[in-house]
């Protein structure tokens, strides 16, 4: 890829549910040879040990609990060669699959509004970043954990669009779930994330849009290209 440096940046790509940011972050990473952080992993991961360790029940969560027992969640990324990409675990239990679920995202919105769990987790992010060449995508990337990223992408796409994605992603592993559910679900956390007191989803000032509806990976690609030359 015609990066047109050597010098290391961090790459900020924000945006809404399954809008396709996950995928284009580790192409670039990819092709960078840059770290591809996934940050909604790590919500992610917060929400599955809540839910099994008794922080949510009855589809309530105990904000109280959580921020008792946030010391004892460890979460770890190791590169998977095979994937191409790191694998979340756990407290050592892998759980790349477990935190993909309808059940976890259907809480996630809340576990991520909880300001001592955005406080640790942005802390652990930023460590990450430490040596730059990173790439990280999520919804407060550009705007909190590192609004001095040489690059911002606030990446959208067509509701429905982003909603038929993830239905073919999550059938592709052979999850039952109905496309209104994913519908319902995507809504329902693009305004929870965008309406939350801290450090809701919005653009950066600085961050470059790119409405990826009807662009291949490819068509990205030459995008992202371009920027990175004319940094
Ligand atoms: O990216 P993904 O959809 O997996 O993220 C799951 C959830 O984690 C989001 O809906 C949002 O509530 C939360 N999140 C966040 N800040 C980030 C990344 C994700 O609040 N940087």
């Amino acid at each position: 890829m015609g990066f047109c440096s050597d010098m290391k940046i961090i790459i900020a790509i924000d945006g809404f549910s399954s809008g396709g940011k996950s995928t284009f972050a580790r192409e670039i990473a990819a092709r960078l040879g840059y770290i591809f952080i996934d940050s909604g992993a790590m919500y992610r991961a917060v929400t599955l040990y809540a839910l099994q360790h008794g922080a949510i029940r009855n589809g309530i969560l105990d904000e109280d609990k959580l921020v008792g027992m946030l010391d004892d969640i460890d979460i770890v990324f190791r590169f998977n060669p095979a994937r191409g990409a790191s694998d979340i675990y756990v407290n050592g239990e892998y759980a790349e699959g477990k935190i993909r679920t309808i059940e976890v995202s259907n809480f996630v919105s809340a576990v991520s509004s909880v300001p001592q769990v955005r406080r640790k987790l942005v802390a652990m992010q930023q460590e990450m970043g430490r040596n730059r060449g990173v790439v990280m995508d999520g919804r407060d990337i550009g705007t909190v954990v590192f609004p001095d990223a040489e690059l911002k992408i606030f990446l959208t796409a067509d509701p429905a669009v982003r909603a038929r994605r993830r239905y073919q992603e999550l059938a592709a592993k052979g999850m039952d779930v109905s496309l209104e559910e994913i519908e319902r679900n995507i809504r329902e956390r693009d305004e929870a994330d965008q309406s939350r007191d801290v450090s809701p989803l919005r653009k950066a000032e600085d961050a470059v849009v790119l409405d990826n509806s009807y662009m291949t990976l490819d068509e990205q690609m030459a995008w992202v290209t371009d920027k990175l030359c004319n940094i």
